[in-house]
């Protein structure tokens, strides 16, 4: 493709400030060995659960194998897409999404967070999408609740001046909005340590030791910590039965900086967006497989449709390319659950494509259900007893 072969980064790494980085990366020890709960998986999601949990008074130790942020999280495209995925999904996902992608609104007023939130919409363009028919598809996505709209070829050049001609329908979603992963990632560490919890990174959970139906310690690669409740949010590499979840890789590429060419994300053949800091990224692909490698015919692939898409990028130069592992199940929403045999050991792993829309609605609720001991009505669909 390109006359220099692509990068393999993640963009979101050149995106953070020096403070952002230190959040990510700073080790807090384990010095907090007897924590109310211990969350393992320094994930969007096991920091949105901590965070929560926090806010709720508990003294939250969370342990992550790399540095925060460093799984799926850093390859994420950074879409708050309720309304684009929602149609797609079993019911259940609604109530979730739509709490989420509000929860991130008001996450992004608050002065630890900042997350480059836009909320700048989702137009979809590829006909597959709405099965050839944008009008009855919208139909059907706005009478189940989405904010979701039909438009035309003079609606589509209105939205996005710069894609091709001859784009004659689509479904826009207005209300989606975008968030940077590891600005976000970063949010939550630092507000969480503000409300006094600590993350120890390069630290793996090795093993856990019950008695009766009671995890009494876990065993990390740094030593032994007893906390009251354990939260297992480790994603793709979750200790949970294979037919439970299972990986799907995704890749994504992108240009340096350029001027301003697209307003919101637009779905094609892939998606394809502009960062607040200029980058076009596109990609997304979904492959049953854990590769972490990008491949470079599928780079050459991406390139060339986001050209076709948007005759600007024809001589833009595509300069890195990332993968990430998603942890999928098989209805596509995630397992947030108790272990059954057991009275203090949680999992909220699974979230697939939607793990940066769902980790406020998941985080939260979780935290809740530890907190109060009561299982909210939007959790239960999302028992792990339908995998099992
Ligand atoms: C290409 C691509 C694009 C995507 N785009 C979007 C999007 O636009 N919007 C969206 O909502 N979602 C998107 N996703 C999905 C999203 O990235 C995931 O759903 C989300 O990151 C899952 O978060 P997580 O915390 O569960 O997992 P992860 O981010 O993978 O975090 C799990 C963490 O656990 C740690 N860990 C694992 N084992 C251990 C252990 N034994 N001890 C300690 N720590 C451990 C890992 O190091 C890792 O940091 C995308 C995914 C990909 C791959």
């Amino acid at each position: 493709m390109e006359s220099l072969p692509l990068t393999n980064a993640s963009i979101w790494r050149h995106t953070l400030s020096p403070a952002d980085q230190s959040e990510l990366e700073r080790d807090d020890g384990l010095a907090h060995a007897r924590p109310d709960v211990l969350v393992v998986g320094g994930g969007i999601v096991g920091l949105a659960t901590a965070y929560f949990l926090a806010t709720q008074k508990k003294s939250v130790l969370l342990i992550e194998a790399n540095t925060l942020g460093a799984g799926a999280t850093a390859a994420a495209a950074g879409g708050i897409w309720p309304s684009d995925q929602g149609p797609h999904h079993p019911p259940a996902f609604q109530p979730l999404a739509l709490r989420s992608r509000d929860l991130w609104g008001r996450l992004s007023l608050k002065p630890d967070f900042d997350i480059d939130w836009r909320v700048n919409g989702f137009l979809t363009v590829n006909p597959n999408r709405f099965r050839n028919d944008a009008v009855a598809f919208a139909h059907e996505a706005q009478e189940a609740g989405y904010t979701v709209h039909a438009v035309d070829a003079e609606q589509i050049t209105h939205l996005e001046p710069q894609l091709r001609p001859g784009l004659s329908a689509g479904i826009h979603c207005a209300s989606d909005a975008h968030l940077n992963p590891l600005k976000a990632a970063a949010s939550f560490a630092r507000a969480s340590r503000r409300l006094g919890a600590r993350f120890a990174v390069r630290t793996e959970f090795v093993s856990s030791k019950r008695v009766g139906a009671h995890v009494v310690e876990v065993q990390t690669s740094r030593g032994p910590c007893s906390p009251g409740q354990v939260v297992i949010c480790s994603g793709a590499l979750a200790p949970v039965p294979a037919h439970f979840v299972r990986p799907v890789s995704g890749q994504m590429i992108a240009t340096g900086p350029l001027p301003p060419l697209l307003r919101g994300t637009v779905g094609g053949q892939f998606l394809t967006l502009q960062l607040k800091t200029g980058e076009m990224i596109t990609g997304g692909t979904v492959a049953e497989n854990d590769h972490q490698e990008p491949d470079a015919t599928l780079s050459f692939q991406m390139a060339q449709a986001a050209r076709e898409l948007i005759p600007a990028l024809a001589n833009v130069p595509f300069t890195q390319a990332w993968c990430g592992i998603r942890s999928a199940t098989r209805d596509g929403l995630p397992i947030v659950d108790r272990v059954p045999d057991c009275d203090n050991l949680w999992i909220s792993t699974g979230h697939f494509r939607n793990g940066l829309l769902l980790a406020p609605a998941t985080g939260q609720l979780l935290a809740d259900w530890i907190t109060t001991g009561v299982c909210s009505e939007e959790l239960e669909p999302l028992n792990a007893a339908r995998v099992s």
